[in-house]
Protein backbone atom coordinates (compact mmCIF):
# COMPACT_ATOMS: atom_id res chain seq x y z
CA UNK A 1 0.00 0.00 0.00
CA UNK A 2 1.12 3.34 -0.99
CA UNK A 3 1.19 5.78 2.34
CA UNK A 4 1.17 9.26 0.96
CA UNK A 5 0.96 12.55 2.94
CA UNK A 6 2.52 15.72 3.33
CA UNK A 7 5.08 17.49 6.32
CA UNK A 8 1.98 18.76 7.99
CA UNK A 9 1.99 21.74 11.14
CA UNK A 10 3.14 20.50 14.47
CA UNK A 11 2.50 24.44 15.29
CA UNK A 12 0.36 24.30 19.30
CA UNK A 13 2.35 20.95 19.76
CA UNK A 14 3.53 18.07 17.93
CA UNK A 15 0.11 16.12 19.16
CA UNK A 16 -1.28 18.52 16.75
CA UNK A 17 -0.07 16.43 13.45
CA UNK A 18 -1.95 13.74 12.94
CA UNK A 19 -4.90 15.37 12.36
CA UNK A 20 -3.52 17.70 10.53
CA UNK A 21 -2.60 14.58 8.35
CA UNK A 22 -5.84 13.14 8.63
CA UNK A 23 -7.39 16.62 7.79
CA UNK A 24 -5.84 16.42 4.45
CA UNK A 25 -6.58 12.51 3.32
CA UNK A 26 -2.51 11.64 4.59
CA UNK A 27 -2.21 7.81 5.04
CA UNK A 28 1.23 8.80 6.40
CA UNK A 29 3.01 12.14 7.42
CA UNK A 30 6.19 14.00 8.70
CA UNK A 31 6.88 17.01 11.25
CA UNK A 32 9.36 19.01 13.27
CA UNK A 33 9.23 17.56 16.92
CA UNK A 34 10.52 21.32 17.83
CA UNK A 35 11.06 24.66 15.91
CA UNK A 36 13.77 22.82 13.09
CA UNK A 37 15.31 26.57 13.12
CA UNK A 38 16.19 26.79 17.03
CA UNK A 39 19.14 24.89 19.34
CA UNK A 40 17.23 24.65 21.94
CA UNK A 41 14.17 22.99 22.19
CA UNK A 42 11.56 22.19 25.77
CA UNK A 43 11.27 18.57 26.35
CA UNK A 44 8.33 16.85 25.19
CA UNK A 45 6.23 16.60 28.16
CA UNK A 46 4.26 13.58 29.38
CA UNK A 47 0.93 15.43 28.54
CA UNK A 48 2.25 16.39 25.02
CA UNK A 49 3.32 12.35 24.68
CA UNK A 50 0.39 10.93 26.15
CA UNK A 51 -1.81 13.35 23.53
CA UNK A 52 0.28 12.15 20.71
CA UNK A 53 -0.37 8.89 20.82
CA UNK A 54 -3.75 8.85 21.53
CA UNK A 55 -4.16 11.21 18.26
CA UNK A 56 -1.68 8.65 16.16
CA UNK A 57 -4.61 5.92 16.88
CA UNK A 58 -7.71 7.82 16.55
CA UNK A 59 -6.59 8.85 13.19
CA UNK A 60 -5.36 5.40 12.54
CA UNK A 61 -1.09 6.08 12.12
CA UNK A 62 1.50 4.01 13.30
CA UNK A 63 4.84 4.18 13.67
CA UNK A 64 5.87 3.38 10.43
CA UNK A 65 3.78 5.82 8.95
CA UNK A 66 5.61 8.75 10.16
CA UNK A 67 9.03 10.68 8.73
CA UNK A 68 10.02 12.96 11.47
CA UNK A 69 12.29 15.85 10.39
CA UNK A 70 15.61 17.09 12.33
CA UNK A 71 16.86 20.43 12.82
CA UNK A 72 18.37 21.99 9.31
CA UNK A 73 20.79 23.15 11.67
CA UNK A 74 22.43 19.86 12.71
CA UNK A 75 25.82 19.19 10.84
CA UNK A 76 27.39 15.73 11.91
CA UNK A 77 29.92 16.78 9.35
CA UNK A 78 31.35 20.07 10.51
CA UNK A 79 35.12 20.60 10.22
CA UNK A 80 35.29 22.53 13.61
CA UNK A 81 35.13 19.83 16.94
CA UNK A 82 32.91 22.20 19.11
CA UNK A 83 30.17 22.71 16.35
CA UNK A 84 30.71 18.91 15.73
CA UNK A 85 29.85 18.50 18.86
CA UNK A 86 26.86 20.65 19.35
CA UNK A 87 25.62 19.08 16.41
CA UNK A 88 25.57 15.96 17.54
CA UNK A 89 24.14 16.77 21.41
CA UNK A 90 21.12 18.05 19.02
CA UNK A 91 21.04 14.88 16.86
CA UNK A 92 21.02 13.04 20.10
CA UNK A 93 17.66 15.06 21.03
CA UNK A 94 15.66 14.22 18.32
CA UNK A 95 16.58 10.71 18.23
CA UNK A 96 15.40 10.84 21.58
CA UNK A 97 12.17 12.82 21.09
CA UNK A 98 11.50 10.03 18.21
CA UNK A 99 11.77 7.69 21.00
CA UNK A 100 9.13 9.51 23.12
CA UNK A 101 6.98 10.10 21.16
CA UNK A 102 6.62 6.16 20.22
CA UNK A 103 7.94 6.85 16.44
CA UNK A 104 10.90 4.78 14.52
CA UNK A 105 12.25 7.32 12.08
CA UNK A 106 14.36 10.45 12.37
CA UNK A 107 14.66 12.17 8.39
CA UNK A 108 18.49 13.63 8.53
CA UNK A 109 20.45 15.83 5.74
CA UNK A 110 23.46 14.35 5.85
CA UNK A 111 25.71 17.26 6.73
CA UNK A 112 28.25 20.13 4.74
CA UNK A 113 31.59 20.11 4.45
CA UNK A 114 31.69 23.81 4.35
CA UNK A 115 34.57 23.92 1.75
CA UNK A 116 36.87 22.94 5.03
CA UNK A 117 37.32 19.54 4.50
CA UNK A 118 37.18 17.01 1.57
CA UNK A 119 33.58 14.79 0.95
CA UNK A 120 35.31 11.73 2.07
CA UNK A 121 36.62 13.19 5.45
CA UNK A 122 32.99 14.90 6.12
CA UNK A 123 31.53 11.54 5.17
CA UNK A 124 33.77 10.55 7.79
CA UNK A 125 32.42 12.76 10.44
CA UNK A 126 28.79 12.08 8.95
CA UNK A 127 29.19 8.43 10.21
CA UNK A 128 31.13 9.03 13.01
CA UNK A 129 28.45 11.35 14.58
CA UNK A 130 25.88 8.62 13.58
CA UNK A 131 27.36 5.63 15.25
CA UNK A 132 28.16 7.44 18.38
CA UNK A 133 24.58 9.23 18.22
CA UNK A 134 22.51 5.33 17.81
CA UNK A 135 24.69 4.60 20.48
CA UNK A 136 23.50 7.00 23.12
CA UNK A 137 20.07 6.43 22.34
CA UNK A 138 18.28 2.97 21.91
CA UNK A 139 15.70 2.15 18.95
CA UNK A 140 15.38 5.07 16.66
CA UNK A 141 16.43 4.74 13.14
CA UNK A 142 18.32 7.48 11.05
CA UNK A 143 17.03 7.95 7.61
CA UNK A 144 19.23 9.62 5.53
CA UNK A 145 18.11 12.22 2.54
CA UNK A 146 19.35 12.67 -0.47
CA UNK A 147 20.05 16.08 -1.54
CA UNK A 148 20.34 18.22 -4.14
CA UNK A 149 24.24 19.70 -4.49
CA UNK A 150 23.19 23.00 -3.58
CA UNK A 151 26.03 24.73 -1.55
CA UNK A 152 28.52 22.54 0.30
CA UNK A 153 25.92 19.29 0.80
CA UNK A 154 26.94 16.09 1.04
CA UNK A 155 24.43 13.39 -0.22
CA UNK A 156 23.63 14.70 -4.03
CA UNK A 157 25.21 11.14 -4.86
CA UNK A 158 23.68 7.91 -4.14
CA UNK A 159 27.32 6.56 -3.68
CA UNK A 160 27.48 8.95 -0.76
CA UNK A 161 24.44 7.60 1.29
CA UNK A 162 25.89 4.03 0.61
CA UNK A 163 29.56 4.90 1.90
CA UNK A 164 27.97 6.59 5.22
CA UNK A 165 25.39 3.24 5.57
CA UNK A 166 28.88 1.30 4.83
CA UNK A 167 30.54 3.23 8.04
CA UNK A 168 27.63 2.91 10.26
CA UNK A 169 28.47 0.18 12.82
CA UNK A 170 24.44 -0.70 13.56
CA UNK A 171 23.21 -1.58 9.97
CA UNK A 172 19.34 -2.17 11.35
CA UNK A 173 19.32 1.45 12.42
CA UNK A 174 20.02 3.03 9.16
CA UNK A 175 17.93 4.01 6.35
CA UNK A 176 17.42 6.21 3.60
CA UNK A 177 14.62 8.62 2.19
CA UNK A 178 14.41 9.57 -1.48
CA UNK A 179 14.05 13.31 -2.25
CA UNK A 180 12.41 13.20 -5.73
CA UNK A 181 13.17 17.07 -6.43
CA UNK A 182 16.65 16.90 -4.55
CA UNK A 183 17.16 13.84 -7.11
CA UNK A 184 16.06 15.26 -10.19
CA UNK A 185 18.52 18.66 -9.54
CA UNK A 186 21.73 16.48 -8.94
CA UNK A 187 21.14 14.67 -12.18
CA UNK A 188 19.06 11.32 -11.90
CA UNK A 189 16.34 11.79 -14.53
CA UNK A 190 13.17 10.57 -13.22
CA UNK A 191 10.60 12.00 -16.38
CA UNK A 192 10.70 8.74 -18.87
CA UNK A 193 10.30 5.13 -17.67
CA UNK A 194 13.84 4.41 -18.96
CA UNK A 195 15.35 6.92 -16.99
CA UNK A 196 13.58 6.30 -14.23
CA UNK A 197 14.48 2.31 -13.93
CA UNK A 198 17.67 3.66 -15.28
CA UNK A 199 17.98 6.31 -12.04
CA UNK A 200 16.58 3.60 -9.50
CA UNK A 201 19.03 0.58 -10.90
CA UNK A 202 21.58 2.79 -9.61
CA UNK A 203 19.67 3.18 -6.21
CA UNK A 204 19.85 -0.23 -5.89
CA UNK A 205 23.52 -0.61 -6.77
CA UNK A 206 24.74 2.07 -4.61
CA UNK A 207 22.17 2.01 -1.55
CA UNK A 208 19.74 -0.75 -1.85
CA UNK A 209 15.55 -0.85 -1.39
CA UNK A 210 16.25 -2.20 1.63
CA UNK A 211 17.03 0.88 2.76
CA UNK A 212 14.67 3.05 1.68
CA UNK A 213 12.22 3.74 4.37
CA UNK A 214 10.93 7.23 3.02
CA UNK A 215 10.35 9.61 -0.10
CA UNK A 216 9.45 13.04 -0.74
CA UNK A 217 7.58 13.94 -3.09
CA UNK A 218 8.37 17.17 -4.81
CA UNK A 219 8.12 18.25 -8.23
CA UNK A 220 10.93 21.06 -9.39
CA UNK A 221 11.73 24.81 -10.11
CA UNK A 222 15.43 24.35 -10.70
CA UNK A 223 16.03 22.60 -14.56
CA UNK A 224 17.40 18.97 -14.69
CA UNK A 225 21.30 18.91 -13.35
CA UNK A 226 20.24 22.31 -11.87
CA UNK A 227 21.42 21.08 -8.07
CA UNK A 228 19.09 23.81 -7.19
CA UNK A 229 16.41 23.29 -3.49
CA UNK A 230 13.19 24.55 -5.13
CA UNK A 231 10.81 22.41 -4.64
CA UNK A 232 7.49 22.56 -6.61
CA UNK A 233 3.85 21.89 -6.66
CA UNK A 234 3.48 17.83 -8.60
CA UNK A 235 3.08 18.76 -12.33
CA UNK A 236 3.94 22.17 -12.28
CA UNK A 237 7.80 21.49 -12.47
CA UNK A 238 10.08 20.71 -14.47
CA UNK A 239 10.17 16.93 -13.52
CA UNK A 240 6.56 16.98 -14.27
CA UNK A 241 3.62 14.06 -13.43
CA UNK A 242 4.92 10.98 -15.18
CA UNK A 243 7.71 10.50 -12.79
CA UNK A 244 4.93 10.23 -10.33
CA UNK A 245 3.46 7.77 -12.09
CA UNK A 246 5.82 5.55 -12.00
CA UNK A 247 6.80 6.25 -8.22
CA UNK A 248 2.89 5.22 -7.59
CA UNK A 249 3.35 1.69 -9.76
CA UNK A 250 6.32 0.88 -7.76
CA UNK A 251 6.27 -2.01 -6.08
CA UNK A 252 9.33 -2.01 -4.23
CA UNK A 253 8.35 1.44 -2.79
CA UNK A 254 5.05 0.45 -0.86
CA UNK A 255 4.40 0.83 2.99
CA UNK A 256 6.42 3.74 3.74
CA UNK A 257 5.66 7.56 3.84
CA UNK A 258 5.59 9.42 0.82
CA UNK A 259 5.57 12.72 1.89
CA UNK A 260 4.94 16.14 -0.24
CA UNK A 261 7.21 18.71 0.95
CA UNK A 262 5.89 20.64 -2.08
CA UNK A 263 5.16 24.67 -2.24
CA UNK A 264 1.45 25.30 -2.03
CA UNK A 265 -0.24 23.84 1.54
CA UNK A 266 -3.48 24.52 0.38
CA UNK A 267 -3.63 21.62 -2.41
CA UNK A 268 -1.95 19.04 -0.35
CA UNK A 269 -5.10 17.13 0.19
CA UNK A 270 -5.85 17.29 -4.06
CA UNK A 271 -1.92 16.54 -4.65
CA UNK A 272 -2.84 13.26 -2.13
CA UNK A 273 -5.69 12.23 -4.40
CA UNK A 274 -3.94 13.01 -7.67
CA UNK A 275 -1.13 10.62 -6.57
CA UNK A 276 -3.32 7.73 -5.68
CA UNK A 277 -5.32 8.03 -9.01
CA UNK A 278 -2.36 7.56 -10.73
CA UNK A 279 -2.25 4.27 -9.35
CA UNK A 280 -3.22 1.67 -12.04
ZN1 LIG B 1 13.05 16.61 1.24
ZN1 LIG C 1 14.54 20.30 -0.64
Amino acid sequence: MKLIGAHVSAAGGVFKSPKNAHDIGAKGFALFTKNQKRWEAKPLTESDISKFKSEMKKYGFSAKDVLPHDSYLINLGNADPEKREKSLAAFIDELERVEQLGLIYLNAHPGSHLKEISEEQCIQYIAEGINKALSATKTAVVVLENTAGQGTNIGYKFEHLGAIINLVEDKNRIAVCIDTCHAFVAGYDLRTKEAYEQTMAQFEEHVGFKYLKGMHLNDSKGEFGSKKDRHHSLGAGFIGIDAFKFLMNDERIDDIPMVLETVDPSIWGKEIELLYSLID
